[in-house]
């Protein structure tokens, strides 16, 4: 039995399944997962002693890949100072200036733990600074686990496969009713829900780069559409932009696009690997918090100096735009080296990258859930652990997209492409 075998009997004796987010049990890919007890820059070497070419990077946070030594002295400098003081502090003033003095639309924000927070009190917020109640989402996007998200989400959600009303069980019909769900890239849906109850929407929520149901790129027309709709009946626009911030470029979808959101939403980059999310935008909305506003926020851990060291640190080598650059690079020599491979199909926007593993054609990109073939889910299994095997760690899911960093290697990325010719023949002759 391997170290990790053990190591996952004994904790699913003490947690449920045996993990802490439901994607790290590999239920999607079968097997036990992997235990890691170290990782450096694009490497992670596990406690039986394999080394693996990281293509998860945390699920997003390591755009600089793992243990960045300048972001390791930031983390050591200020664990020397002590770890939390529940008091003001000046780390969370430098990221906060940081990020305002170069997104225009963030005139105000607040730190807090997770992207979830940062989902939850802006939604809470929209809906006190329009006095209504109903939130539109969209089918295939993830917000986090806040219970009036959890409706049609992507992530381990999409994975779980539960259904009914909302993606979980728990959740109340009063507040799964509060969330109205459309299909992503359908403007006449939109037009017909805005013209239906558009004076009821306190707010659109939307990753404008969708993320976490594979990649989901987003027509224009569409962003632009729903940004105008929402301006036209008085909603707030949300941009979720936990995995998209300081990813796609500094300031995320929203640079891309063009479009002001009224709040955005930020996590996983933005503090370096550590606990951090964060809201933001309009001054005017984001005045209505605590202690200037009706609207209650707080957080005993938030704004934490370590991990606000770190989110700083990360911010401050992404500024100058060349990281961007070089994952752009790096995103189209992946792109040459899977191309034209039977049986595969990839979807890629800067360093998100989403491997299909089904023979459609491409005319376009997929733009909305329904696009993922059963066949795609089902192959995913073998070739994921062909690919452990081999010593590559994708995400453990069909639906979870890869990530790139700046550590990855040349190198890197020809070993996960020799590793797909490779495995990707083979898939169809692998029992699932
Ligand atoms: C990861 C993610 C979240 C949730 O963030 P957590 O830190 O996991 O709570 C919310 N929205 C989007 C778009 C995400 O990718």
């Amino acid at each position: 039995m391997s170290r990790s075998a053990e190591l996952f009997a004994r904790a699913a004796a003490v947690t449920p399944g045996g993990v802490h987010s439901p994607v790290r049990a590999f239920r999607r890919v079968g097997g036990t997962p992997v235990f890691i007890r170290s990782a450096q820059g694009s490497q992670l070497e596990d406690v039986d002693g394999r080394r693996y070419v990281d293509f998860c990077m945390a699920f997003g946070p390591l755009i600089l890949g793992h243990a960045h030594p300048t972001v390791m002295q930031a983390v050591n400098e200020a664990v020397s100072r002590g770890w939390s003081y529940g008091a003001a502090e000046s780390g969370s003033l430098e990221l906060a200036e940081l990020i305002t003095g170069r997104l225009p639309w963030v005139e105000r924000l607040r730190f807090v733990n997770s992207g979830t927070e940062a989902v939850m009190s802006a939604l809470r917020l929209a809906r006190a600074a329009t006095g209504r109640t109903v939130i539109l989402k969209f089918a295939g996007c993830y917000h986090g686990h806040v219970d009036s998200m959890l409706i049609r989400a992507g992530s381990g959600l999409a994975a779980a496969g539960v259904g009914g009303v909302a993606d979980s069980a728990g959740i109340t019909p009063g507040v799964a009713a509060d969330t109205v769900v459309l299909p992503l890239d359908d403007n006449a849906a939109l037009e017909r829900l805005f013209t239906a109850r558009g004076s009821e929407l306190a707010a659109a929520i939307i990753e404008p780069l969708p993320a976490n149901y594979g990649l989901l790129p987003q027509r224009q027309e569409f962003l632009d559409a729903l940004a105008w709709q929402c301006q036209q009946h008085g909603a707030l626009l949300i941009f979720d932009e936990v995995i998209t911030g300081f990813r796609t470029a500094f300031g995320g979808m929203a640079e891309i696009t063009g479009i002001r959101p009224d709040l955005v939403t930020y996590g996983k980059i933005v503090g370096g690997g550590f606990p951090v999310g964060a809201f933001g935008g309009r001054r005017d909305v984001l005045e209505l918090v605590a202690p200037l506003g009706p609207v209650y926020q707080a957080g005993t851990l938030s704004a934490n100096p370590v991990a606000m060291a770190a989110g700083l640190a990360t911010l401050r080598q992404l500024t100058d735009g060349t990281a961007y650059l070089a994952l752009e690079e790096s995103g189209r020599l992946l792109d040459e080296l899977l191309r034209g491979i039977p049986g595969l199909r990839l979807q890629r926007f800067g360093s998100l990258f989403w491997l299909v593993l089904d023979d459609m054609p491409a005319p376009a990109p997929m733009r909305s859930p329904a696009g993922l073939s059963e066949r795609a889910v089902a192959r995913f299994g073998p070739f994921f652990h062909a690919l452990l095997a081999a010593g590559i760690y994708l995400p453990p899911s069909p639906y979870e997209v890869g990530f790139l960093s700046t550590a990855h290697t040349v190198e890197d990325l020809k070993k996960l492409a020799s590793t797909v010719h490779a495995t990707v023949r083979k898939v169809p002759d692998l029992s699932y």
